[in-house]
């Protein structure tokens, strides 16, 4: 690793990117971000909901991209629901241009320098790459993972959303439907992203089907027909997730480490980034700091990532593994079963979305505190 390697450019001012960015310049180290857009993070074509403690964890002063709050959810599958439901906030909804505003303005107040309209691939990130570390963080079909060769994302979805201009039922509630025959390998969902905009919005593996298609089919059930019947959406659009680590996420002979969508850190079983990504881009912070201090923060930066997230991970797999490959009358059961033994109101009492296995350890705790009490 060259000495000269004490600056870092980040490529990509999403919200990973960002994060990353602000904190590299908390830690000292002169960082300059490159995005190829006029404007950062925009048009955003995602959604935003995002766990109360995963935010909390990416120390972003968030309040001001707050649009609503969720208490609880109700997965549906055939005729059956899944309610959970808590009397605490369990997750936000976050308008994404705000959030990445706000991102950037604490990347810039922190020191970082944002250059907007310039895209970085191929020769311009083999010079870049001569002077300075580097952070992939652009987006889920990386320049960076391609021109570095850090292997590739298991499996991606295809996703189709759509905003109408209308009050929700729930205000505090979103649906999800799952449906293999429409969005096998994710989900359907309906979100009341505030108190009078409503997102509906699908995802499935890219292998098998057209988003767009998907979402008509969607729309067109009872459930949500009910909703948006005759209603035009303000905006619509689609996009895609990568679903799984890329094969490498750190490469200390080249001096690149990914983050956020370019890496593949998304939750398996929702498609979730904000969380993971930025989370990543804090500890690839930390790492690049480490390695201008002599260490080998860049392999530390894909083993801690790696250590952290591996179980949780391996949930998220098995649960999409799990509603992804059964059929219509065995989700609907597995659903009816799982509302009748209590499973919702663990859910609501001990729910974390983003970590499954704190779900089944409080869970599990909570079960023992039962059984303790009533003996
Ligand atoms: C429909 C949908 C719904 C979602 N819902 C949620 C949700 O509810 N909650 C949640 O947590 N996550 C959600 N996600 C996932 C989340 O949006 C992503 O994980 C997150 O945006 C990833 O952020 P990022 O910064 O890694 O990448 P991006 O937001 O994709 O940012 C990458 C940036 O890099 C720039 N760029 C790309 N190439 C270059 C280049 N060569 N040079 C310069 N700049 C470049 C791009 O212009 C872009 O600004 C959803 C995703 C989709 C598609």
């Amino acid at each position: 690793m060259p000495d000269k390697r004490d600056h870092a450019s980040v490529i990509g001012a999403g919200t990973a990117g960002l994060i990353a960015a602000r904190r590299l310049a908390e830690l000292g180290v002169g960082v300059s971000v490159y995005e190829q857009k006029r404007l950062p993070g925009r048009p955003v074509h995602a959604s935003g909901i995002v766990s109360r403690t995963g935010l909390q964890s990416l120390g972003v002063d968030y309040s001001g991209a707050v649009t609503n709050t969720l208490h609880g959810a109700r997965i549906h599958a055939g005729k059956n629901s899944l309610s959970a439901y808590s009397k605490e906030a369990m997750a936000h909804v976050v308008d994404r241009e705000r959030l990445n505003d706000v991102c950037h303005d604490e990347a810039v107040s922190a020191g970082a320098e944002v250059i907007l309209e310039r895209r970085i691939a191929g020769s311009g990130l083999a010079s870049l790459s001569e002077s300075s570390m580097i952070v992939g963080a652009d987006g889920a079909v990386s320049s960076v993972a391609r021109h570095f060769s850090m292997g590739s994302i298991p499996d991606y979805c295809v996703t189709y959303k759509a905003d109408y201009e209308m009050s929700a039922e729930n205000a505090d509630v979103v649906d999800i439907f799952l449906n293999n025959g429409i969005s096998k390998g994710l989900f359907g969902w309906v979100c009341p992203n505030s108190k009078d905009v409503i997102e509906v919005g699908v995802g499935l593996s890219h292998n098998h089907g057209n988003a767009k298609k998907a979402f008509d089919r969607l729309i067109s059930l009872p459930s949500i027909a009910n909703i948006v019947s005759g209603k035009r959406p303000v905006s619509e659009g689609a996009s895609i997730i990568p679903m799984g680590l890329r094969g490498k996420i750190a490469d200390r002979a080249h001096g690149i480490l990914l983050v956020g969508d370019a890496a593949g850190q998304v939750k398996p079983s929702t498609g979730g980034g904000i969380v993971f990504g930025g989370n990543a881009a804090l500890l690839a912070a930390e790492g690049i700091r480490k390695e201008i201090d002599g260490k080998d923060g860049i392999g530390w930066y894909e083993k801690e990532y790696r250590r952290r997230y591996f179980l949780d991970t391996w949930l998220h797999v098995l649960i999409r593994w799990a509603y992804s490959n059964m059929g219509p009358g065995g989700l609907e059961s597995m659903l009816g079963l799982m509302e009748y033994v209590g499973v919702g109101s663990l859910l609501g009492r001990y729910g974390e979305m983003d970590m499954p296995s704190r779900i089944i350890g409080n869970s599990i705790r909570g079960l023992a505190d039962a059984v303790y009490n009533a003996l």
